[in-house]
């Protein structure tokens, strides 16, 4: 897809969706899923990673809809949960289409995926390995490893994943316990900026199949995880150069045995399908001297703009006054949390004319908003989601 190209359908889902909001009215905040867009965002993703299979990350948006739509495409699933699965299967996911690549599982929750079908799990431990033997004998596992997030906007941390050598003994295990030791998993951090985020994973990837190939065990796959980003403000590197990136860099380590390979994207399906409509509550100033404004909208931390927190992420806003002289403002939260400001280091400059009732609209806010919004903090009910 051209640059240009993606920036026309970005300007059609916005057209829909406001459409849509012209016509509803709904009442404020609430989040529009524009499911065309989430239909051409796994088509392009397909299309950049043509050899690649794709698993929608769940969590990034959980609205039912979505996944049918994504179950229509021929897509397959990461969860992270019972509920999760039932979802999936719910809206017609075949059980073989599923990654269970939560590495942190009850035995309870292993066995009830395994009741359902589901026979590819992630671990990273060797409790899991050992519950996943029990619990979904004979069943495919993934050894998730630790690698560093550089370049990724949104890091994981170290909280997933285990060092190359014991991930190798893991895989190791996992063979002798009848499972089938499937290959290494891997995040490389959320919204990775650098195509060149997956290299050090794939190269970490390829050493363990090497070694374990030697010892006469066989694993066929590896699995990227998420992370390929969204245009939130920055421009980001097109999916084309993610793609030719990641083939370059199996190609380099793993060299005549390619093996199968899964991806886990969330953000960048659901993200630039979704756009929120807030209200402004309040303008205000702190002092007579005060340059900035403070804006509060009816939208915060505990709503669904979890990922402002640290201002990771710095979304794209549009207000309902566009047009006239702006000025630099704080925007926060309506909750009585202090810490419900949305950004007061990020410089966002909106119109000096806006007032309550004026539309704040936050663009490409399918991901990680509505799944994490709270559900009643300080009275304020979760994040509305209508699927267009
Ligand atoms: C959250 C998550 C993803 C999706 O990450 P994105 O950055 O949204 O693409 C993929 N895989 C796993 C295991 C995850 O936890």
């Amino acid at each position: 897809m051209t640059e240009s190209f993606a920036v026309d359908r970005r300007n059609e889902a916005e057209a829909r969706i406001r459409r849509f909001l012209d016509q509803e009215n709904p009442s404020t905040p609430c989040l529009v899923i524009d499911l065309e867009t989430i239909r051409a965002r796994y088509q392009a993703i397909r299309a950049a990673l043509p050899s690649i299979d794709i698993f929608y990350a769940v969590k990034s948006n959980p609205e039912s809809d979505v996944v049918a739509t994504l179950v229509a495409e021929g897509s397959h699933f990461d969860v992270a949960s019972p509920a999760e699965i039932d979802l999936c299967l719910a809206r017609g996911a075949e059980p073989s289409s599923i990654s269970y690549s939560n590495p942190i599982k009850k035995a309870a929750d292993i066995a009830y995926a395994y009741s359902r079908g589901v026979r590819m799990f992630v671990s990273d431990s060797e409790q899991d390995v050992r519950f996943v033997a029990s619990h979904a004998p004979g069943s495919s596992v993934l050894l998730r490893i630790l690698v560093h997030s550089k370049g990724s906007t949104y890091p994981f941390g170290n909280k997933f994943g285990c060092d190359a050598e014991m991930a190798t003994d893991l895989l190791r295990l996992a063979h002798e316990l009848g499972l089938v030791p499937l290959g290494v998993a891997f995040h490389a951090g959320s919204q990775q900026l650098s195509v060149e985020g997956w290299d050090s994973g794939i190269a970490d990837a390829a050493v363990i199949a090497a070694k374990l190939r030697a010892e006469g065990i066989e694993t066929t796959t590896v699995n990227l995880g998420g992370g390929l980003p969204v245009v939130y403000q920055e421009s980001t590197p097109s999916l084309e150069a993610f793609g030719s990136a990641i083939e370059a860099s199996i190609a380099r380590h793993f060299g005549a045995a390619r093996p199968k390979v899964m991806i886990e994207p969330g953000r960048a399906i659901s993200a630039e399908a979704g756009m929120i409509r807030s209200s402004v509550v309040l303008v205000s100033r702190k002092s007579y001297s005060d340059e900035r404004r403070w804006v509060y909208v009816d939208i915060g931390r505990y709503q669904g703009l979890a990922e402002t927190e640290g201002e990771a992420i710095a979304y794209a806003l549009r207000t309902s006054r566009d047009g006239g002289p702006v000025g630099p403002i704080v925007l926060a939260g309506p909750t009585c949390d202090a810490d419900d400001v949305i950004y007061q280091h990020t410089r966002y400059d909106l119109p000096l004319d806006l007032r309550a009732g004026d539309h704040v609209d936050i663009l490409h806010a399918g991901a990680y908003t509505s799944s994490y919004s709270s559900v009643c903090f300080n009275g304020f009910p979760p994040l509305a989601t209508y699927c267009i």
